[in-house]
């Protein structure tokens, strides 16, 4: 990474009040770098930064990534955008216009100062994949106009973007793939699976599946990610994906939920409620181009992985 001023690396983190950009942060903060994190708070929440406040090389923002945006940063992780379906279908245009303009704006930001700026990109992009497992060549299985087309669609926008500006202007653009992630500070209330059924497990409701929860999902524990961004943003002028990130293990959402019950305990049981709209049957990353090009692999289990998530929910419940 350059440096455009006098001193420490300074580094721009979008989306930085949510479950994984708070996570980069931390990791940012602790190696010396200095942070700006510049976030809405749509769905991200103070409490996820507090712990920062007062930390003389952090700095919080509050600001849509729709809008312009003039600042001195030396990198710049992009990570704004709901994430969980509840939140980026609530309000589906603005979905696609943080994607799209927020990639604009946030290009047009690294295009001048000539900084290297990673992408949140996603599995989602290869949509209900035919391909299995998940190989970053595969163009993807994508409804163009449903209900996920707006997360979808934008993220794949995105990466046009970011591809187009590598190539018309020289910039190191950085596109990661991300698998689903799980952890501490995921939103309570966001609806994504493994959230959702540990929440309702602690609270001794009945674990929610939907469909027969035969569909399948890889679950990446977020320090296991947040290693893989660094990795890939000090990777060098000549990497620049896109590189799926993400855990290889699959599991069904069945499995996941007796997983989950057998940890939590209790009388809970399984409900089954119908499966949404375009819900991708089979998700599983192929990795090997993120052990060839980073040498970066997953090393936190899932077992070891839910039973961080699950304290970290205890104690949020109990507050
Ligand atoms: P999150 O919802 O916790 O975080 C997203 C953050 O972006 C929030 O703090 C939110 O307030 C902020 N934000 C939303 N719109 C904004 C805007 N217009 N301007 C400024 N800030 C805005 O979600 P997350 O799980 O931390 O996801 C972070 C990124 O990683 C997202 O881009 C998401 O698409 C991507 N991703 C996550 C996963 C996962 O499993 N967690 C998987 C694939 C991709
Ligand atoms: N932009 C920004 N911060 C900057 C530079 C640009 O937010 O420091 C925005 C700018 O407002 C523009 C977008 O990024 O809308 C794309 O910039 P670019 O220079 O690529 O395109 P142009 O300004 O020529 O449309
Ligand atoms: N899911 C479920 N019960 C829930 C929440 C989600 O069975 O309470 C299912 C959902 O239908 C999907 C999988 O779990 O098949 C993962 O959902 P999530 O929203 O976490 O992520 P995504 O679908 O974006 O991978």
């Amino acid at each position: 990474m350059k440096r455009t001023g006098y001193g420490r690396r300074r580094v721009l983190v979008t989306g930085g009040a949510g479950f994984l950009g708070s996570h980069l942060i931390d990791r940012l903060l602790e190696r010396g770098d200095e942070v700006l994190c510049v976030d809405n708070l749509f769905t991200g929440d103070k409490s996820n930064i507090d712990h920062l406040v007062g930390n003389p090389r952090f700095e919080f923002m509050r600001h849509d990534v729709c809008f312009p945006l003039f600042v001195e940063v030396d990198a710049i992780f992009n990570l704004a955008c709901p994430a969980s379906p509840i939140h980026y279908q609530h309000d589906p245009v603005q979905t696609t216009k943080t994607s799209v303009h927020g990639a604009i704006n946030m290009l047009g930001l690294a295009k001048r100062l000539g900084v290297p700026i990673f992408q949140a990109s996603t599995s989602e992009v290869y949509g209900d994949p035919a391909v299995h497992p998940q190989v970053e060549s595969y163009w993807g299985n994508v409804n163009p106009i449903g209900i996920r087309s707006c997360y979808d669609e934008g993220k794949r926008c995105a990466e046009t973007l970011f591809f187009d500006y590598h190539r018309q202007h020289g910039l190191d653009v950085k596109v990661a793939r991300i698998f689903n992630t799980y952890g501490p500070r995921m939103h309570i209330a966001d609806g994504r699976v493994v959230s959702n059924l540990i929440v309702q497990a602690l609270k001794g409701e009945d674990l929610t599946i939907y469909g027969d929860g035969s569909q399948t999902r890889s679950f990446c524990y977020c320090d296991d990610l947040i290693e893989a961004f660094l990795l890939f943003m000090d990777s060098g002028p000549g990497t620049h994906g896109p590189i799926n990130i993400g855990n290889p293990i699959e599991f069904t959402i069945r499995q996941l939920a007796e997983t989950i019950i057998a940890k939590v305990g209790g009388t809970t049981k399984l409900v089954q409620l119908p499966l949404p709209q375009d819900d991708p049957l089979q998700r599983k990353p192929d990795i090997s181009m993120a052990r060839q090009k980073l040498g970066w692999e997953p090393k936190i289990e899932l077992d070891q992985g839910l039973d961080r998530t699950i304290a970290y929910f205890k104690q949020k419940i109990a507050e």
